[in-house]
């Protein structure tokens, strides 16, 4: 049996979360064996059908008030009774804060290898399970395999494999745990939940993406379009060349070798819209284009579009946001 280990945010599950479920049916379907999902939380019974059609064949709901918010004593007082009832070949949560915090823990309590930031989980010929992450900064790759682990534990970078397309057909078992927690003993407790700073935020979280291309001519081009990311409260991401002439940090790249991005709303000035850019922002609400060349294909699939130079329109927009709240 695979196990991922879900986390919510707001209620609703998190991209990550997604990702680690559908890498665990690939890796299930080569093995023959099935998904177990354990989602902790309170409250969160809607979850599960997603929890389904995304590849989990059992559902667990692990409920509890105290674990409405994350504590990673919480955690693993809640869940290490039901992952050593259930012995699983393979432990997969999201390379989060949360998997983070309590995973080491209980790595540590089992004497068993954890493989952080994986990129792909695969089975080998030999029917091992087979750990693919980066190294040296991500200029190498390493394959590791755990031959002889009982359990091995695993956490999976987001927005490398991206969501595919849910298959509301499927079902999966639901059963609830209520574990016997004492909160009081818990060294560790969430006060609230703060809004991420877009600056910082992981491109495949943001609700806000202004991105940009070699229409920005140069690193000014990118320092201006990161002043317009900031006033709008934005993530800042872009294409790859840019990224490859270093004008942009590699992690901020959107596309097929970069993050996956799902935000509300994207905005792309002066990027032509190769395939490899455009498959990274499919799952976009709304998308913006700017650009000079009315046949660019990112018109194809924006929502709206403006044929025009960013070098005039970016200032303008910026002024125009900031009349708007000198205004208020
Ligand atoms: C194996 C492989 C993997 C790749 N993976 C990725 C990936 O994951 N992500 C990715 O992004 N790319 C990826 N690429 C690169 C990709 O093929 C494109 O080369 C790249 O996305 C193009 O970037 P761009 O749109 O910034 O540049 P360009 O294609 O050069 O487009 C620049 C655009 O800016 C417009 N422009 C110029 N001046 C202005 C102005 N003043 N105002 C407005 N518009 C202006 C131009 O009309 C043009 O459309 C990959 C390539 C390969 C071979």
């Amino acid at each position: 049996m695979i196990t991922v280990i879900a986390e919510t945010d707001h209620a609703a599950l998190t991209l990550p979360t997604l990702e680690c479920v559908e890498e665990a049916r690939d890796v299930a379907d080569g093995l023959h064996t099935s998904v177990h999902v354990l989602l902790p939380g309170h409250e969160l019974d809607d979850l599960a059908s997603a929890l389904a059609a995304h590849g989990a064949d059992q559902v667990t709901l692990v409920e509890h008030a105290a674990l409405r918010q994350f504590s990673a004593d919480g955690w693993l007082a809640a869940l290490e009774p039901l992952l050593q009832e259930a012995a699983p070949t393979l432990i997969l949560a999201p390379d989060s804060g949360h998997g983070r915090a309590w995973l080491p823990r209980l790595a540590a309590r089992w004497y068993a290898p954890l493989v952080s930031g994986c990129i792909q989980v695969q089975v080998g010929a030999d029917a091992q399970i087979e750990l693919i992450r980066p190294s040296y900064g991500g200029a190498r790759h390493e394959q590791l395999v755990c031959p002889g682990a009982g359990t091995v534990l695993a956490t999976l970078a987001p927005g490398v494999r991206g969501v595919g397309i849910p298959r509301s057909h499927r079902h999966a078992e639901l059963a609830r745990v209520t574990p016997d927690l004492d909160p009081t003993a818990f060294r560790d407790r969430a006060l609230r939940t703060l809004p991420a700073d877009p600056r910082t935020v992981d491109l495949s979280e943001a609700e806000l993406i202004v991105s940009g291309g070699l229409g920005l001519s140069g690193p000014e081009g990118v320092e201006m379009l990161r002043q317009l990311a900031d006033q709008l409260g934005a993530a800042l991401g872009g294409t790859r060349v840019i990224a490859d002439r270093g004008w942009l940090p590699t992690e901020r790249f959107i596309g097929t070798t970069g993050k996956i991005v799902a935000p509300r709303l994207y905005i792309g000035f002066g990027i032509s819209g190769a395939g490899q850019h455009i498959s990274g922002i499919t799952d976009s609400e709304t998308v913006i284009a700017v650009n000079t060349d009315r046949t660019a294909p990112l018109f194809s699939i924006a929502d709206l579009g403006i044929v025009g130079d960013l070098h005039q329109i970016v200032p303008e927009l910026m002024k125009q946001l900031g009349d708007e709240s000198g205004a208020q």
